[in-house]
């Protein structure tokens, strides 16, 4: 567990801190209170280890995870720590050793990061004293132990770990409604099957007695499923294992830990490339108009290159999140958006487009607010963008082993970096069936968004869920356009193609 005694501030930083913090009031920057706290090395990466928090519940994945990062300066700032927790007040950590340029650097950074997690809206669901609920999480896990053992909490926890993932980050934000509230009386709906008519053809296109077949028919699928558990596809499969599956008390306990903290850590996903960005765009801005003094600017452009530098095939998000948000407010600072911009023809006339608008801070504000990694790149990175800064795709020729260009193309570079951004780059996994052939085992299925999930990785995903559910479990995938359905039964891995004698889950996922 991380323990450390705080090392005092010297007055200098102080000074700065005060000033930065009010500086960027002034550009609007809106952030919770920040509490710096000076670390040296080993607790730095002690305490980074741990996510930055000094207490988590004791698992060994702390420990390697202390020894990777004592090996390698690991948090984005090359070789400059930064580490900042989503509470309020915030939390973060300064390197003693770190030269006065960098710690400035790092707390204009953070003030960057404190105002994201409190405006942006993917954040607005997190708990806020996860501080505190962390070392609630702590205590919970160390009373298991000393009633289970070690042994036996640490191997379930295990278990809950390789499944973290398996949540639904959006239900955070809509109201879907109980999963299991299958007896609601259906929404009475046209019939399916039925055409598009104006009324006097009405009765000629669609015969009522072919009408009423169909709706017959939709009655007799939908009366199959009214018990169907869930009553509709879930992706928070954690949950489901909560409400339904067979585990003691602490075992439950030690799920929920791990399923809140999973949504906790979620937004930061869901953003990397906007709150790296934004924190990176205020520490430049911060920088290099008040807090860098002649002697100090060699350095300082030295270790702001170091952060934002991209070299080709390498995905930096600090990189293009700084860059986009310059975009961004340079195009709205001319009014390089709208119709009349977009279907303006000349190639000279676009790039000397400049309406004064002066909206670009504006801009930026309302972005940092309601966007997410996804819909950001979707909407501002364009092809002017991707051209100007040789965004494009790299890969390595077999024959040369050299770096080359592999596409400029701009919607295919596109498509491939909100690929990867997608749900974290996690599957989409949903629960089809909690019940399937009525015996009470367990049906998943991977919903495909263009690409593959990986075999080994249905596997293990598959004999960790039976730990847990204690039945069959079985996972359906499209592996190379053949729809496959992997299953685990305690004993034995198998796999078969899907085919129309296999008896279907409760609801279609595909
Ligand atoms: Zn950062």
């Amino acid at each position: 567990m991380a323990t450390h005694t705080l090392i005092p501030f010297p007055d200098e930083l102080l000074a700065a801190k005060k000033q930065i913090r009010e500086q960027a009031r002034t550009y609007g920057l809106d952030f919770f209170n920040v509490i710096f706290e000076m670390c040296d090395y080993e607790q730095m990466n002690q305490l980074a280890s741990y996510g930055g928090f000094p207490q988590r519940y004791p698992h060994w994945r702390w420990g390697m995870e202390y020894e990777r990062l004592r090996k390698q300066h690991f948090y984005g700032l090359g070789r400059i720590y930064e580490m900042v927790i989503n509470n309020d007040p915030c939390y973060a950590y300064l390197q003693e050793s770190n030269a006065l340029v960098d710690q400035k650097l790092v707390i204009a950074h953070v003030y960057g990061h404190s105002d994201f997690f409190k405006n942006n809206l993917w954040f607005s669901k997190t708990n806020r004293k996860m501080m505190d609920e962390m070392a609630n999480h702590s205590t919970h896990v160390r009373k298991h132990v000393e009633k289970h053992g070690q042994d036996a909490v640490e191997k379930f926890m295990d278990i809950c770990l390789s499944l973290e993932h398996l949540i639904d980050p959006l239900s955070m934000f809509l109201k879907r409604g109980d999963n299991d509230s299958a007896h609601q009386e259906p929404k009475r709906e046209e019939p399916a099957a039925k055409f598009k008519a104006k009324d006097y053809l009405d009765r000629w296109i669609n015969p009522p007695e072919k009408l009423e077949a169909q709706a017959k028919k939709d009655r007799e699928e939908k009366a199959k499923f009214r018990h169907a558990t869930p009553a509709r596809p879930t992706r928070d499969v954690l949950l489901y294992l909560l409400q339904h599956a067979r585990l003691e008390d602490w075992q439950m306990d030690c799920l929920s830990i791990v399923r809140e903290e999973s949504y906790y850590f979620a937004p930061q996903g869901m953003t990397k490339v906007m709150n790296e960005g934004w924190a990176s765009y205020w520490h430049s801005t911060l920088m290099t108009k008040h807090f860098v003094d002649a002697k100090e600017i060699i350095d300082y452009a030295d270790h702001h290159s170091g952060t934002v530098h991209m070299p080709p095939g390498n995905f930096n998000p600090y990189k293009i999140g700084i860059e986009l948000f310059r975009d961004i407010e340079d195009r709205w600072n001319k009014g390089k958006f709208g119709k009349e911009y977009e279907e303006a023809q000349n190639l000279g006339e676009k790039k000397h487009w400049d309406k004064g608008l002066g909206l670009g801070r504006e801009k930026i504000f309302e972005v940092r607010r309601v966007y997410n990694d996804v819909n950001f790149i979707d909407e501002f990175l364009t092809p002017e963008f991707i051209e100007k800064h040789k965004f494009y795709q790299y890969g390595r020729d077999p024959h040369t082993g050299q770096l080359r260009i592999l596409s400029r193309d701009p919607v295919r570079i596109k498509q491939t970096l909100l690929y990867q951004l997608t749900n974290m780059g996690q599957p989409f996994i949903y629960v089809a069936d909690g019940n399937y052939c009525n015996r009470h085992e367990l049906y998943l299925a991977h919903q495909h968004n263009g690409m593959d999930i990986e075999v080994k990785y249905a596997i293990e995903t598959l004999k960790n869920l039976w730990r847990i559910w204690q039945r069959p479990v079985h996972l359906q995938a499209k592996i190379d356009d053949d729809m496959i359905l992997f299953s685990y039964d305690g004993v034995q891995a198998r796999q078969q193609a899907i085919h129309d004698d296999l008896p279907k889950a409760a609801h279609q996922v595909g």
